[in-house]
């Protein structure tokens, strides 16, 4: 997990302003109507959502995990959030339940969010946040292009709290993750990482880092093909060894063997080096082609860091 720094203060109220507002605009509407659900705690439901929205869009994650908390130890409210924790398809559907999953879905709509290109929607969220690696594998740059109508382009926004188990949690500001196509759709999907207790990216917890064995690799310079060796690797602390696990990042970093590869081969060059000239060349940062300070923000670079690290 890469760590992402939290966006300004004033980013943060002008995007919760601008949630708020249309809060009170959906409410407002003609068919809003919390009655139609028959559920006699629905309007109390609604009533905690507004009282609490502030926190809902801008809460930090141990704030959205509180509200998590609080939804679900209240003797109404939890019903919804059971009745989400997977929400039923088909013939199991509850009609009031549906209902007003629909109000709820309309009060924090991700839907709209998501093609919004203004400084607070979903376009100017990822501007805001200016990733330029994906935080869960480190192995993809997630491109945010918007320089005329014919490139524009924003990564996928992760719902680290999956917004079908939480939809009042769809359009928090800290529940939005720009990531990689393959994390997003393909990984994660609607998994919960409260389950796995995963490390938020947003979270004071410790950042990702590797640390990589060679299943097979004696002499380095025997090595012409990634046909020559293989590898595996752990995280070095607890959050990363789930991160690890969780996003199949050793299967997936296998494909990597060629920039690995490249690094190798550096790596002779530099044994081959003159002593003298040796001593005057950073190894670490003659293998990677990086400074280390930079390796968080290079594609695959904590692993290559490790790699460069401790290759001999
Ligand atoms: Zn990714």
């Amino acid at each position: 997990m890469l760590k992402l720094a939290r966006l300004s203060q004033q980013y943060k109220d002008d995007y919760v302003a601008a949630r708020n507002a249309k809060f009170d605009e959906v409410e407002a509407e003609a068919n809003f109507d919390v009655a139609a659900t028959k559920l006699p705690w629905a309007q109390p439901f609604i009533d905690h959502l507004r009282a609490n929205r502030d926190t809902l869009y801008g809460g930090t994650p141990s704030e959205l995990e509180t509200q998590i908390g609080i939804i679900e130890a209240h003797p109404d409210f939890q019903k919804f959030a059971a009745y989400c924790n997977p929400r039923p398809r088909g013939k199991a559907k509850n009609k009031k339940m549906e209902a007003l999953c629909a109000l709820v879905e309309r009060l924090f709509n991700y839907g709209k969010l998501s093609k919004k290109a203004g400084p607070t929607g979903a376009y100017g969220l990822v501007k805001a946040h200016r990733q330029r690696i994906c935080p869960y594998c480190q192995m993809h740059h997630v491109n945010y292009h918007m320089t005329d109508k014919s490139l524009k382009m924003r990564p996928p926004l992760d719902h680290f709290y999956p917004k079908s188990v939480y939809p009042y949690l769809a359009i928090s500001l800290y529940n939005l993750i720009p990531s990689c196509e393959q994390c997003n759709s393909r990984i994660k999907l609607a998994k919960n990482p409260l389950l796995d207790r995963l490390a938020h990216p947003f979270n004071d917890t410790p950042a990702l880092a590797f640390a990589t064995s060679w299943k097979s690799l004696t002499i380095t310079n025997r090595i012409s093909s990634p046909a020559d060796f293989s590898f595996s690797f752990d995280g070095v602390c607890p959050e990363s060894k789930k991160m690890v696990k969780f996003f199949k990042l050793n299967k997936r970093y296998e494909w990597y063997n060629f920039e690995l590869l490249d690094l190798v081969n550096r790596y002779n060059k530099f044994m081959d080096m003159a002593p003298s000239l040796m001593k005057s060349v950073d190894r670490v940062a003659y293998l990677t082609g990086f400074s280390e300070a930079d390796a968080a923000k290079r594609a695959i670079g904590l692993f290559l860091l490790d790699v460069a690290k401790t290759i001999k």
